[in-house]
């Protein structure tokens, strides 16, 4: 057997163990200390716009805070895109509220500005107004973010944005992290920066940030007595982790370059063959190409395809099922035009880690060539 092939793996710049090992020197094993603050400080100045980061122990537990901080309670209902991982609906149900599904566009794949106005209205109608909108950047293509913040701003709602897959991407040459009420970002192990597990959430104001961090450190209320008068969570960043992040922050750009180069790659080896398609970048748009994506043109050579690969030790991913079609969801209502589906049904991730070697770029590109051109 040959050797396999990963979708995303881990890879590390070769810093991260001396912040580890500072912790230890200094006895800073817990969730907080001075790699979780130089962290934030990093993820700070590389987003260079005028936000606050908290350190968390997820991209999920970020989101749920954001729900948290906006106030989102049982009986509310939550905009989300319906094309996406589930973390980014689960927090919805933690807090009780009622999730609505959105459809997404054929530029992006992200949530359609149109659809989303659609659905506000009749939610309005039905006697409810929604009170987030939760919007994600897929695969590392920013969503369309001017259009979608004009539709909030006209019906007042606050943005979560999730850029758990879109760290190093960019609108307008702004960052992706920095366009949400609330951000989020996501450091699991196949993100494109990891710190094993982990997460930040951005947010506009120090004190927001502030009730974030004290929520995620269990609500403690500045007392010795250990007095409470809020729910906690133990959601914290710890020293540990953080030290990875800040070893990772130092590639985080050259693993940008790496990613898009492997998508090129693919892009200029593969588009000779008629039934594979790419999503080209739309203006002002510039992906980290987190996972290289390719569009089949049916189910049926996506999935002939994707066993080919496997034969070969290579990993290839379904597209993420959107939420609609999710058992666990088929009750929340759903505003849908068939987008969502029709790229579920044909699109494959492709092998995408900044780690490939050129050699085994190649083992991928020849399989597929063999599997369709013979
Ligand atoms: C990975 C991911 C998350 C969750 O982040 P975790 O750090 O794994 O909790 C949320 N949303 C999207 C779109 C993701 O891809």
């Amino acid at each position: 057997m040959k050797p396999k092939i990963w979708l995303s793996s881990p890879h590390m710049s070769g810093n991260e163990q001396s912040y580890i090992q500072e912790a230890f020197n200094a006895n800073w094993v817990a969730p907080l200390g001075p790699n979780v603050n130089g962290f934030e400080n990093d993820i700070q100045s590389y987003l260079k716009e005028d936000i606050h980061v908290a350190a968390l122990a997820s991209g999920t537990s970020a989101l749920h805070l954001s729900l948290i901080l906006l106030g989102i309670t049982y009986g509310d209902e939550v905009i989300c895109q319906s094309k996406t991982f589930s973390a980014s609906a689960n927090p919805i149900i933690y807090q009780g509220a009622q999730p609505i599904f959105v459809d997404s566009e054929n530029d992006t794949w992200a949530i359609c500005p149109n659809l989303l106005e659609t659905a506000i209205k009749d939610r309005i109608k039905k006697g409810k107004k929604p009170k987030a909108i939760i919007a994600v950047h897929l695969y590392g293509m920013p969503y369309k973010v001017d259009e979608i913040r004009e539709v909030a701003n006209i019906y007042e709602i606050p943005i979560i944005e999730d850029s758990a897959e879109a760290f190093g991407s960019k609108y307008k040459n702004q960052c992706c992290g920095t366009f949400g009420d609330f951000s989020i970002l996501s450091f699991n192990g196949n993100k494109i920066i990891t710190t094993s597990g982990g997460g930040a959430l951005i947010t506009k104001t120090l004190s927001q940030k502030h009730k974030a961090v004290f929520l995620a450190t269990q609500a403690k209320d500045p007392s010795p007595a250990y007095l409470h008068s809020e729910i906690g969570y133990n959601y914290r960043m710890s020293n540990i982790i953080a030290g990875i992040g800040r070893g990772q922050m130092t590639i985080l750009d050259s693993h940008v370059t790496k990613r898009r180069a492997n998508y090129n790659r693919y892009k200029t080896s593969l588009e000779h063959i008629d039934k594979i398609s790419f999503i080209a970048e739309p203006e002002n748009c510039f992906s980290n190409r987190w996972l290289s994506c390719i569009l089949l043109d049916s189910e049926a050579t996506r999935e002939g395809l994707r066993l080919a690969l496997e034969k070969e030790n290579i990993e290839s991913r379904h597209f993420w099922k959107p939420m609609h079609q999710q058992p666990v969801f088929k009750e929340a209502p759903s505003y849908l035009n068939g987008v969502s589906d029709n790229l579920f049904e044909k699109g494959l991730c492709l092998p995408s880690g900044s780690n490939l070697t050129e050699e085994e770029l190649n083992r991928v590109i020849s399989a597929i060539n063999v599997y369709f051109v013979g």
